[in-house]
């Protein structure tokens, strides 16, 4: 049961929610020993970080001290050679790094939540055993090659080509850019057009060794300097055919499956990073004095400093429920892992902002670490899936969900799509009945297990689901299966789902914090309080703009301002 999905529907699936889920007693085991050393490691190496993303470079002996910790086999079972971790474990070895440095999450991540999980989510027995162990050491480190010139977003449209040859073997050509790891890798999962059911996308497993693969040079970056991105060219490539992964014309779904399973690893990132950025500006408002106190007195540092804690709590609530429903086998949850990347991602683009802020002239100095924070941050918004796209996605998900059960009312509502007014009465009343039963709202089930002191934040997130129901059964019955073209719509249904699921994330960690004494227990049910208010008015800001608002307005001015690609006005006129 998808919780995201449901929202939409009105319910709240509480089961999938509380009690909020702990880390596996053998993750912790690997983690004590394990974060103490990529401490050890990384803690002495600010300064060469900070050469290193000034030099756009990573040495190869730094990697090989990757490798010796164990970074690259984190989540391969140990069988094969790895660490086991569980995704929650994985991620949280992800924050650790990166509240060192950025670029040795993304040489980490890029190998392991996206480069080699093919292989762990699809590969065969033979193909496991003849690379799991190397993936695991680090001797063959991996990329994840699907983007190409033509095709972002929109990787359906790759023109990377493959062909099968009399002998079997496939033969690749193609080139993909902007690889994590291209310079580096020693194996791509490659995916590439077959010929033989028309227009498929297939996945390869390709080696860097064979004959006609190549990589372009070190990207000249914005922020993430020190790591690895390239392009990588296939020239008449054989491929043999035992190096396809999982079936083919199944490669779309291998690479949506690769990219839902890895996002906690880049939520994870975020929230270390985040970590980082308010140790930091904490560090800087409390050394830092102004008008004869340190800054750290005053209400408008103090109002950033509380937000950052709060985003960065929100961020890691939302992160670790979805690593858990990735381990517990859950297999729809998709929405939330979309969820919690735009939310991590967004979240700590505003902490790297707020700690440059609160550092003043320093914070634009290269001498300190924030500027290198804030540029490196701005990826998490673009890679793995614009948040433009996802944002659509979590929409478009639930909203076709919905449109489905619609299904159960055809014999009285013939034809809603073509016919709203027909089946206005119908629909609305169906909806009420189906959202007071299935919300909670009037039953004391969800408020029996959270504890007194969070009664007010669990009303908003029932009141608010039901509102987030009115509004999808609102805009299908307008647009009917138009909606997928709404977008201003579409993005207001996926904030408001946005806010309840992290929301309700946030309420379920903060009920099990509050079983535990002391002032870090208290702290978090002010967080829990404090994300409700600010959610709620989000919330009911988005409620309202769903039937009132600017949008066809602001859709003229842009095409306005799209046919005239610039700005037209100027007071000297
Ligand atoms: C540093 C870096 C590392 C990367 N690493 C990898 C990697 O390891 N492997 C790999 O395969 N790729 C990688 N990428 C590619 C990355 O995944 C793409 O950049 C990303 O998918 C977006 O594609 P695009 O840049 O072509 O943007 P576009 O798709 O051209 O999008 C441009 C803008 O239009 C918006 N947009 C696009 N479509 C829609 C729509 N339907 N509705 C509304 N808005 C839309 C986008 O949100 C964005 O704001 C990397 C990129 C970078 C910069």
């Amino acid at each position: 049961m998808s919780v995201a999905k449901n929202l939409l529907a009105g319910r709240i699936v509480e089961d999938n929610l509380f009690p909020y889920p702990r880390l596996r007693e053998k993750d912790r085991e690997v983690l004590g020993m394990m974060l103490e050393a990529i401490d050890e490691f990384l803690a002495p190496r600010r300064e060469d970080f900070k050469r290193w993303d000034r030099d756009a470079a990573q040495p190869a002996e730094f990697i090989q001290g990757l490798r010796d910790l164990g970074l690259f086999g984190l989540i391969i079972p140990e069988a094969e050679g790895g660490l086991g971790l569980s995704n929650a474990g994985y991620a949280r070895v992800l924050s650790q790094t990166s509240s060192h440095d950025s670029s040795v999450s993304l040489t980490i991540g890029a190998h392991s939540s996206i480069g080699m999980k093919g292989i762990l989510l699809f590969g065969t027995p033979e193909q496991r055993a003849r690379y799991l162990p190397k993936l695991a050491t680090g001797e063959m480190i991996a990329a994840f090659c699907l983007t190409e010139s033509g095709a972002g977003s929109d990787a359906a449209s790759i023109r990377a080509r493959a062909e099968k040859g009399a002998d079997g073997n496939w033969t690749l050509n193609g080139e993909k850019i902007w690889i994590t790891n291209g310079g580096i890798a020693d194996l791509y999962t490659v995916f590439a057009r077959t010929p033989s059911e028309a227009g498929k996308i297939t996945a390869f497993i390709v080696e860097a060794a064979w004959p006609g693969v190549g990589h372009g040079q070190h990207e000249d970056k914005m922020g993430i300097r020190a790591s690895s991105t390239t392009t990588v060219s296939f020239t008449d490539v054989k491929v043999p055919p035992e190096n396809l992964l999982d079936a083919e014309g199944k490669g779309f779904k291998v690479a949506m499956a690769i990219l839902n399973n890895g996002r906690t690893g880049l939520g994870g990132g975020a929230v270390g990073g985040m970590k980082t950025l308010i140790a930091l500006a904490t560090q800087q408002a409390l050394a830092r004095k102004q008008f004869g106190e340190p800054i750290a007195n005053f209400g408008l540092i103090r109002e950033k400093l509380a937000q950052m804690t709060l985003e960065c709590f929100a961020a890691e609530s939302v992160v670790w429920m979805v690593a858990h429903y990735i381990d517990s086998g859950l297999e729809d949850y998709s929405v939330e892992a979309a969820i919690s990347k735009v939310y991590a991602s967004e979240a700590i683009q505003r902490a790297a902002y707020e700690a440059l802020q609160i550092a003043g002239g320093n914070g634009f100095m290269r001498e300190f670490p924030y500027e290198e924070a804030t540029r490196d941050c701005r990826i998490l918004s673009i890679f793995e899936g614009t948040n433009e796209v996802l944002r659509l996605y979590i929409a478009l998900s639930g909203l076709k969900e919905i449109g489905r059960s619609y299904s159960e009312l055809r014999a009285a509502v013939d034809d809603i799509f073509n016919s709203p007014i027909k089946g206005f009465g119908v629909l609305a009343d169906y909806a009420e009945k189906r959202l007071s039963r299935a919300t909670g709202v009037g039953r004391d089930k969800l408020l029996g297990k959270i504890p007194p002191q969070l009664r007010e934040a669990t009303t908003a997130y029932e009141k608010y689901t039901v509102e987030l129901a009115k509004a999808s059964d609102y805009l299908l019955r307008k647009y009917g299966k138009s909606i997928a073209g709404r977008q201003h719509a579409l993005k207001r249904v996926a904030d408001m789902t946005i806010d309840l699921f992290v929301g309700l994330c946030v309420l379920s960690r903060a009920t099990a914090l509050s079983a535990e004494p002391g002032e870090e227990s208290a702290q978090a049910m002010v967080i829990a309080h404090a994300f409700a208010r600010q959610a709620k008015r989000r919330l009911a800001h988005n409620v309202r703009r769903i039937e009132r608002n600017e949008d066809e307005e602001m859709d003229l001015l842009a095409g306005f301002i799209v046919d005239r690609g610039r700005y037209p006005w100027d007071i000297v006129k």
